[in-house]
C-alpha cells in the first residue's frame, strides 16, 4: 500500500504574527511537492491568526490540547475549542510535552483517544532518550508509548505516528536514515502484530530529529518513513525543501 508522504513543522513556542507571516509566505512561494500532506504545529494564541491566512493545501495544527472537553484546567485547551476555530490536527507526545511537562504515557494516550473521539487526527510522538538507547532499551521503550496509545483507541484511520529519538530533537544530531529505519520497521510490526495488518500498512509512521533540507532526502528513501516532524528547521527556507525530499 502506498502511504502518502506526510511533513509537519512544528513551531514550538516560537514566532509573532510577523513571522508566521513570514513562515506562510514561504510556504506560499513553495512550490510545495502536492504528493505531500504538510501541517504547520502553530502555537494556540496564532492559531486562529493562521487558520484564517493558511492556503488549503497546509494542514494546521495544535500542539497540545487536554483531555476533556471543558471545565476547571486554567491555562489549559480543549479539542472541542481547537475545532470550534476550524482546527482539524493536534501533535500530542512531543518529547517536551513529556519531559519538561512530565506528561506521562498515560496521560497521552487519554488525550489521544480524547482528541480522536472530538474529530481531530493526531500526531502522536514517541521516542527513546539517549540514556534508554545507550541500554539497549529503544524498542521495548517505543513498544510501550505506542502500547499506551493503542490501549485506549480503537482506530488508527486519524493517527500518524512520530518516531522521535529525544537524544536528536533540537541537537543536531540525526538518526543516521539505517538508524531511523530500523525502528520504524520495528513499528509497523508492532501495529502488524498488536493492531492489525491493514493498520500497519496504512499508517504513516513519520521521522523527527534535527531534519534538515541538506539530509531530508537520505532519510526520505527508507521504506517504513513516510515523512518528518521537524523542529527548528520548520522557522526556517529550507522548510520547503524537506517539503520536498521525495521529489
Ligand atoms: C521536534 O521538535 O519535533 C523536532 C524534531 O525538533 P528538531 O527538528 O529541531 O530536532
Amino acid at each position: 500500500m502506498s502511504r502518502k508522504f506526510f511533513v509537519g513543522g512544528n513551531w514550538k513556542m516560537n514566532g509573532t504574527k510577523k513571522v508566521a507571516d513570514d513562515l506562510l509566505a514561504n510556504l506560499i512561494k513553495g512550490p510545495l511537492d502536492p504528493n505531500v500532506d504538510v501541517l504547520i504545529g502553530v502555537p494556540s494564541l496564532y492559531l486562529d491568526y493562521v487558520k484564517e491566512k493558511v492556503p488549503s493545501n497546509i494542514l494546521v495544527s495544535a500542539q497540545n490540547c487536554y483531555k476533556v472537553e471543558k471545565g476547571a484546567f486554567t491555562g489549559e485547551v480543549s479539542p472541542a475549542m481547537l475545532k470550534d476555530i476550524g482546527i482539524d490536527w493536534v501533535i500530542l507526545g512531543h518529547s517536551e510535552r513529556r519531559q519538561i511537562f512530565q506528561e506521562s504515557d498515560e496521560l497521552i494516550a487519554d488525550k489521544v483517544k480524547h482528541a480522536l473521539e472530538s474529530g481531530l487526527s493526531v500526531v502522536a510522538c514517541i521516542g527513546e532518550t539517549l540514556e534508554e538507547r545507550e541500554a539497549g532499551r529503544t524498542e521495548c521503550v517505543v513498544a510501550k508509548q505506542i502500547a499506551a496509545i493503542k490501549e485506549k483507541i480503537c482506530n488508527w484511520d486519524n493517527v500518524v505516528v512520530a518516531y522521535e529519538p529525544v537524544w536528536a530533537i533540537g541537537t543536531g544530531k540525526t538518526a543516521s536514515p539505517q538508524q531511523a529505519q530500523e525502528v520504524h520497521k520495528v513499528l509497523r510490526k508492532w501495529l502488524a502484530d498488536e493492531v492489525s495488518e491493514a493498520v500497519s500498512q496504512s499508517t504513516r509512521i513519520i521521522y523527527g530529529g534535527s531534519v534538515t533540507g541538506a539530509n531530508s532526502k537520505e532519510i526520505a528513501k527508507e521504506s517504513d518513513i513516510d515523512g518528518f516532524l521537524v523542529g527548528g528547521a520548520s522557522l526556517k527556507p529550507e522548510f520547503v525543501d524537506i517539503v520536498n525530499a521525495k521529489k
